[in-house]
């Protein structure tokens, strides 16, 4: 059994590593701003603290812990990354929370710390053709990420592997690409493209319209949150420190994406194409290196993923319907 601390433990990925790693048999302390909004944590113990704080940081690691899986970002989707309205913010708390957080296990000799990085590092220039993005981790430089949030997980990847060089952290760099599933946001203004999605065409009419921002041709690859975990767990027991990829290679446009869930939830609706925040033109995962390295890649189809998320997101939004309707009788 490992003593293991996972820090954004509130948040998507954050929790679903929680019931993960606790059910591999390990002891786990999990820290955020909240407790997860969906189901009950599986920590052995959580802390809810400011991660912007050292002293919160130092309590976060004031023990012995095996590992520290770094998770805790202030981030979103499109609409809370790409409209500008939340730069500062996104790189302030961000890259306090990876000074801190750094700097506390440092002090207490934590030997393995994991550090989740994102696609969005990749320069803008190589994402301008929809069917050719190119994102090979040797592709990053020049650097050119097209948000802050980009910019401060590439400072933070500079951060951590620095500790690794002049201090010897064992240190482990995943670039995610655009992870989904169960129990994600969905309606809070963070959420991202597929759970965004799910929403509107549960909450539409058969027959009826949903909105995409842009003309829905820009391309982009989504992975299912357990491919996202075992990629981590493989990366974390194996000797490579990455950055590497952990992203699906199937890559759709966003019209595609809107007409699987259509299809999956048995509804027949007209797209309308509307302005708003899109991010970079085309966007896959380049998987050769984690094969390489780790001798594996996700490959769970992408249908398979939304036939599993579209349930989820259409039974809270008839929760959500169910509460607003009971509220009015009342
Ligand atoms: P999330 O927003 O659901 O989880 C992040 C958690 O960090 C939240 O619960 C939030 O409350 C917590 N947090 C934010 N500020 C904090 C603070 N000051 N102190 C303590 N906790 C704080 O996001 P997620 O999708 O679970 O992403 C987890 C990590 O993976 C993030 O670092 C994110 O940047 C990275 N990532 C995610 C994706 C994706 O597609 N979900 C893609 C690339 C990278």
């Amino acid at each position: 059994m490992s003593r293991i601390l996972v820090t954004g433990a509130g948040g998507f990925i954050g929790s679903h590593l929680v019931k993960y790693l606790v059910a591999q048999g390990d002891w786990v302390r999990g820290v955020d701003l909240k407790y997860p909004e969906f189901s009950e944590t599986d920590a052995n113990d959580f802390i809810i603290g400011d991660l912007r704080n050292p002293p919160i940081c130092r309590q976060a690691v004031d023990q012995h812990f095996d590992e520290v899986y770094q998770l805790a970002a202030d981030m979103g989707g499109a609409g809370f990354v790409f409209t500008g309205d939340n730069d500062a913010d996104i790189m302030h708390n961000s890259a306090l929370i990876n000074l801190n957080m750094i700097e506390a296990c440092y002090r207490r000799n934590v030997r393995k710390i994991f550090y989740s990085s994102s696609a969005c590092i990749y320069p803008e220039y190589n994402q301008m053709d929809p069917d050719n993005p190119k994102t090979s981790e040797d592709s990053a430089y020049p650097a050119n990420p097209d948000s802050e949030y980009g910019w401060e997980k590439l400072f933070s990847e500079h951060l951590y592997i620095s500790f690794h060089k002049n201090y010897g952290l064992d240190i482990r760099i995943a670039r995610f690409h655009n992870i989904f599933g169960p129990e994600g946001s969905w309606n809070d203004g963070r959420e991202k493209a597929p759970a965004a999605f799910c929403r509107k065409v549960a909450e539409a009419e058969d027959g009826g319209e949903i909105e995409m921002w842009g003309d829905g041709k820009q391309t982009r690859s989504f992975l299912y949150i357990d491919e996202c975990l075992e990629g981590v767990r493989r990366l974390m027991d194996s000797e490579f420190m990455g950055p590497v990829n952990i992203g699906s290679e199937e890559m759709v446009t966003i019209n595609q994406l809107a007409e699987m869930i259509m299809e999956i939830a048995g509804k027949k609706l007209t797209i309308k194409h509307v302005p708003g925040p899109l991010g970079v033109r085309g966007r896959n995962s380049d998987n050769k290196l984690i094969r390489e390295k780790l001798g594996w890649a996700p490959n769970y189809s992408l249908k398979k993923g939304v036939e599993k998320t579209y349930p989820w997101i259409k039974g809270q939004v008839n929760q959500l319907k169910d509460n607003k309707t009971s509220f009015s009788d009342s």
